[in-house]
């Protein structure tokens, strides 16, 4: 309720995929407070540290974009320009370029970040007029291999369950997740399930023993990228317990005998060998599973990111649809996303591999229908270059322009120099931010400020299929602008018809119209049902139907047979190998308190505290064998590059293998502190995500404390 003392606005937190509601209010002298929204179906007022110190990153414009800069040659520097200037030149050079060169010689890289509505806008301005499917974004770095995953076996990229069914649940299977850290919110509805419920069980896989494993009945603690025998393993001991539900398989699933014959080849001690995990902690996994009423399957980055992504997804699958734990209350596999809008991004057909809707790029029709409904002649058939194949473009000079917005992909992306490399060989680079502190920013020819959270109007997508709407609080500082209205005002300088937008109700209005008769059709919402109802799920077809919580509870897939299909994949291991020069393994991921690449949550005080500093965590042998003690520094060394850390060491993670935290890149920490420096670029060949977890490398001493 809003006061002429105070104003009061619903929005929902720009962070994790978990989508927590919040209520923010702004008094008369112009501060912002929030908190938990408490009638919110996700948090139920709940918020976790980086959420609820969200108010500090807003209230600080320091290191805020506040002009378009630009520069007039290589070796100019940037310079301040007017809006006008600045997009003047993005679009010469991107016609003169495509008139040159062709329309798959430009590329837009974007980010889960970005709002339903810009996602929109950027995939119709590619793939639409400029006639490139080189558009990518940064949730391929983080869920492609679970868009492949649902995909193959249900027919469609679609997240079956609900949160709902957390509460429903009598077992839980996390596995290359770490959501105590990663999606607290989440966890703590999982938490509060146990402690209500103690019988309920969670099984835990992971190299590491997280915070997660803290309540877990079981820790798998399985050798790095062995996910996949595992899950197999698992399986036969389904099979062998007498677990299956026979009448499910056969009624609703195709490839169950292929499966059983897979999961046959390989015996229990041979997989307890090869995953590090013993016979009795793989049959009782399997005696929980199998016996479990509903079971609900987690997973996100230590299962995606993995040159063996997708396979992992199906053989993690393969288990709710041998028990028959789908489509009904607390079950299904549950694939978390990782950023705020990674949902909404994959429902446009935000990445180069997807069309709208879940349309596919290779079907002729469904490119037609999506020509149709934009009035362009055609969309290229041509396969877009998918994120780390944009700046190998770049390097190779067959992409010549790439346009990044709302992400930090020198400290982001894999192989970090390679990046780097590239950006410095392209003639022309966009980066569109909100922060200075972007470190893609030196090598940009063309710098544009955007507006940041709470500063404009649009619609996200949480992990659950749920649709919310984001108020504007706030003025852009200086001259930054939505995201969606640069990319509008970028269209008209390039004489583009179709992006006659008044306000972001327009835009979602015209997206919505191009669900209708699709699986995730939401033709029959508007803003103002949003902004009154809160939030939605797809599919949502009409105001008295609302909308849906769960999917496929008749146990009709989206395949062509509308039978969920049983998918094995052979286990190839396509892992770098280990040597004596680089014998042990690197992970990455995440910490806490922190968020990406820092440039918003390294602001704040209070969650720089929880740990200041960038870290290696490896095994009290591994330290020892080598003379190194707690908090010394040390050189991690391996194919690509050199890192200088702290060594944290630790029994929680399996010997033979160490971590480092994702998020420090050049300017907050130092170019010393960049996991990426070490990763390669193996992708999953289906899904082409790269693989984050699993890089050969050599730790020495470097400094002792
Ligand atoms: Fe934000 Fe995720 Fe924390 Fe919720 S759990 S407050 S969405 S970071």
């Amino acid at each position: 309720m809003s006061t002429q003392e105070e104003l009061s606005y619903k929005s929902t937190c720009s962070y994790c995929g978990v989508g927590c509601g919040l209520i923010v209010k702004k008094d008369k002298k112009g501060q912002i407070s929030l908190k938990g929204d408490p009638d919110h179906p996700v948090n139920k007022g709940m918020l976790c540290s980086k959420g609820m110190n969200l108010n500090y990153v807003v209230a600080d414009d320091s290191d805020r974009l506040l002009q378009p800069q630009m520069r007039w040659g290589k070796s100019h520097p940037l310079e301040k320009v007017e809006w006008d200037i600045a997009l003047e030149r993005a679009s010469a050079v991107f016609k003169s370029i495509i008139a040159k060169h062709g329309p798959d010689a430009v590329a837009f890289y974007v980010s889960g970040q970005c709002l339903t509505e810009e996602y929109y806008l950027v995939n119709k301005l590619t793939k639409g007029f400029l006639k490139t499917n080189n558009i990518d974004t940064n949730s391929r770095l983080c869920m492609s291999s679970a868009v492949m995953g649902y995909i193959k076996t249900l027919g469609e990229d679609s997240v079956p369950i609900s949160y709902e069914d957390i509460e429903l649940a009598d077992c839980f299977f996390v596995a290359g997740a770490n959501p105590a850290w990663c999606h607290p919110i989440l966890w703590r509805r999982i938490e509060q399930h146990k402690e209500e419920n103690p019988e309920v069980k969670i099984i835990v896989a992971d190299p590491r023993a997280t915070q997660s494993c803290s309540i877990a009945d079981l820790h798998l603690q399985l050798n790095p990228g062995t996910d996949e025998i595992l899950f197999l393993a698992i399986g036969r001991c389904i099979i062998e317990q007498g677990d299956i539900d026979l009448s499910f398989i056969k009624n609703h699933t195709d490839g169950f005998d292929a499966y059983r014959d897979q999961v046959m080849t390989t015996t229990l001690k041979e997989a307890s060998e090869i995953c590090g995990v013993s016979i009795e902690e793989i049959k009782l996994a399997a005696s929980y599973i199998g016996n479990a009423k509903a079971f609900l399957s987690l997973w996100t980055m230590g299962l995606n990111q993995s040159a063996d992504g997708v396979n992992k997804n199906l053989a993690l699958i393969d288990l709710n649809l041998i028990t028959g734990n789908i489509g009904k209350p607390g079950a299904g596999p549950f694939s978390l996303t990782g950023q705020p809008n990674a949902m909404g991004g994959r429902e446009v057909g935000g990445m180069a591999t997807l069309l709208a809707c879940h349309r596919n790029l290779n079907n002729p029709e469904h490119r037609k229908e999506v020509a149709d409904f934009w009035g362009v002649d055609k969309i290229s058939p041509n396969p877009g270059k998918t994120a780390t194949q944009i700046f190998e473009g770049l390097e190779d000079g067959s992409i010549k322009a790439i346009w990044v917005i709302c992400t930090n992909p020198l400290v982001s992306m894999p192989e970090a120099r390679k990046v780097e490399n590239a950006l410095k060989k392209a003639r022309f680079v966009v980066v569109q931010d909100i922060s200075n502190k972007n470190e893609t920013i030196p090598y940009a020819d063309l710098v544009l400020p955007a507006a940041g959270w709470g500063e404009k109007e649009g619609t996200m997508t949480n992990s659950e299929r749920r649709i919310s709407h984001l108020s504007q609080f706030k003025s852009p500082p200086g001259e930054a602008l939505p995201d969606a209205e640069i990319l509008i005002q970028f269209a008209k300088k390039m004489k583009f018809s179709g992006f006659e937008f008044n306000n972001m109700a327009e835009v979602y209005a015209e997206y919505c119209q191009l669900t209708k008769n699709t699986n995730i059709d939401i033709s029959g919402l508007d803003y103002d049902y949003l902004k009154h109802q809160g939030t939605v799920q797809w599919p949502f077809l009409n105001k008295t139907q609302g909308g849906t919580k769960r999917l496929f509870t008749d146990r009709k897939f989206y395949t062509p047979n509308n039978r969920a299909q049983i998918l094995t994949s052979g286990l190839k291991n396509s892992y770098e190998k280990a040597t004596p020069e680089f014998p042990l393994i690197l992970t990455t991921g995440r910490i806490r308190d922190q968020w990406h690449t820092m440039t918003r949550t390294g602001k704040v005080n209070k969650l720089n505290s929880h740990i200041p500093s960038p870290f290696l965590e490896i095994h009290p042998d591994d330290a020892k064998a080598r003379g190194v003690k707690e908090g010394d520094t040390v050189l991690v060394s391996g194919l690509r590059g050199e890192v200088r850390v702290h060594a944290q060491i630790t029994d929680k993670i399996k010997k033979g293998m160490v971590f480092i935290p994702m998020h420090w890149g050049k300017i907050l920490g130092n170019d010393f502190a960049r996991a990426n420096n070490l990763t390669g670029n193996s992708l999953d060949p289906v899904s082409k995500q790269p693989d984050f977890k699993y890089s050969v490398v050599q730790v020495a001493l470097y400094k002792t404390v």
